[in-house]
């Protein structure tokens, strides 16, 4: 049974719950080992339609504070980690924000392509051609590389979220060898810099209706003996431990048996 659960969120970005009201569905839901991974602060110019920005920066305290507090009531049983966006211009920005608090590990997503937070809108995905959308899947696993390379961070965060609006054209692409390529570099560079790779439920509860990663590319990771991680990206309290029955089954058809997570940014495995 999977009994940890590396990337959740707050109230303090967009979620909904308290850090102790998410432990304590945590507790309900077996998972014994809960980390939370708050997104990192963005600077202007890198928006979402539903911005959260100022309320997520003046909270940062509140959530490191309280995240503290919870690790001292319940000892090794929490967490402090940080969901940090790459964003390719933006290195110094992203290293200040790394280095803000003591985090056990940093998550490293990729959410923006250029200033386009690419993932919140269908409409966004809606009217694309076939080649526009081949070139923001090239960008993404581009950017995905770089971030990394970048050596800042434990674990690449649901890895081919670039799917979230369009998965058949993004399978579609995967099947050119020459495209997949270009995930397999990514999938090197996890290897070369020793981070895991995260299983997500996440994406069952968006549009392309599918765990992070496809398992094209969980098999392409699993014969580079990448290790894995998994997420619910809970941000609710409903959605704690979300379809982790399902990701345990996915996990093991391609002959894992065992997770990783971090304390201190060391890494640990637990049997699942
Ligand atoms: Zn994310
Ligand atoms: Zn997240």
């Amino acid at each position: 049974m999977i009994t940890i659960d590396l990337h959740t969120h707050t109230h303090y970005s967009h979620g909904a719950n308290s850090p102790a009201d998410m432990f304590a569905a945590a507790q309900t839901k077996g998972i014994t080992l809960y980390g939370f991974s708050e997104h990192s602060p963005r600077p202007l110019g890198y928006d979402y339609p539903k911005e959260y920005r100022e309320h997520l920066t003046q909270h940062m305290p509140d959530y490191a504070r309280e995240v503290h507090d919870l690790q001292k009531q319940y000892p090794g049983q929490v967490l402090f980690g940080l969901e940090t966006d790459w964003m390719d211009a933006e290195e110094s920005f992203i290293r200040t924000a790394i280095t803000a608090y003591p985090y056990d590990y940093l998550l490293g997503s990729v959410h923006f392509l250029g200033t386009w937070g690419f993932d919140a809108d269908p409409a966004d995905w809606a009217n694309l051609s076939d080649e526009a959308c081949a070139q923001h899947y090239s960008h993404y696993f581009t950017s995905l590389t770089r971030m990394i390379r970048s050596g800042f961070f434990q674990i690449a965060a649901h890895l081919d979220i670039i799917k979230i609006f369009s998965a058949e054209r993004f399978h579609a692409w995967c099947n050119h060898s020459d495209n997949f390529e270009m995930v397999r570099t990514g999938l090197l560079a996890l290897k070369e810099n020793n981070m895991a790779l995260e299983i997500s439920s996440a994406g069952i509860r968006k549009l392309c209706k599918e765990i992070y990663p496809c398992p094209r590319i969980l098999a392409a990771a699993r014969d580079l003996n990448i290790p894995i991680t998994f997420a619910s990206d809970a941000h609710a309290t409903q959605d704690v431990g979300r379809d982790f029955a399902r990701l345990e089954s996915y996990a093991k058809a391609f002959g894992y048996t065992q997770s990783v997570w971090y304390a201190d940014k060391q890494w640990h495995s637990r049997s699942f």
